[in-house]
């Protein structure tokens, strides 16, 4: 059973989980009309991670005995200017994520919850990945000037496969 403030604080994890998947959507879909299929998959890739963390984030309160208090998800930006702003607004976004994550890792300490502290471990080590992988992006998308160039980043990302989460 968990303590209301974490049950409420993991609830909210699950919709903000939620909407990183519907922003993620939203960029594919600037992508696909940027006519960059490798790019749109690499982003629908990383939603449906999204949707994945959601779904353990959830699965984690049911297991507590506790009901899960789902939230409106706001509708997420659709204008972009570029594949660069696209991919600061992932890291930005990821940075935010990271730190709602360890937020929910501070309360477990203060309430002595060491089972949400432990479960949220896989999370904090996620979250080191997520940043460097949105950065990696952007470093990449940023050097590049040429349609050339874009298009050869546009061929790696679209070797990018689903893997479920460990
Ligand atoms: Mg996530």
């Amino acid at each position: 059973m968990l303590d209301k403030k974490m049950q409420s604080a993991l609830s909210d994890q699950v919709t903000k989980e939620f909407y990183s998947a519907y922003l993620y959507m939203s960029m594919a879909s600037y992508l696909e009309d940027q006519v960059l299929p490798g790019l749109a998959k690499w982003m629908r890739v990383q939603a449906q991670e999204e949707s994945c963390h959601a779904l353990i984030f959830f699965n984690y309160i049911c297991e507590q005995g506790c009901q899960v208090d789902l939230g409106a998800i706001a509708a997420p930006d659709k204008e972009f200017k570029s594949v660069a702003e696209v991919f600061r607004r992932t890291l930005e976004h990821e940075r935010l994520v990271t730190a709602s994550i360890h937020k929910i890792a501070d309360l477990a300490i203060s309430i002595k919850d060491h089972a949400t502290k432990q479960f949220l471990e896989w999370f904090i080590a996620e979250q080191v990945e997520e940043e460097n992988s949105a950065e990696t992006m952007l470093r990449q998308a940023k050097r590049l000037e040429d349609d050339k160039a874009l298009f050869l980043l546009d061929k790696e990302a679209g070797a990018r496969v689903f893997a479920l989460p460990a």
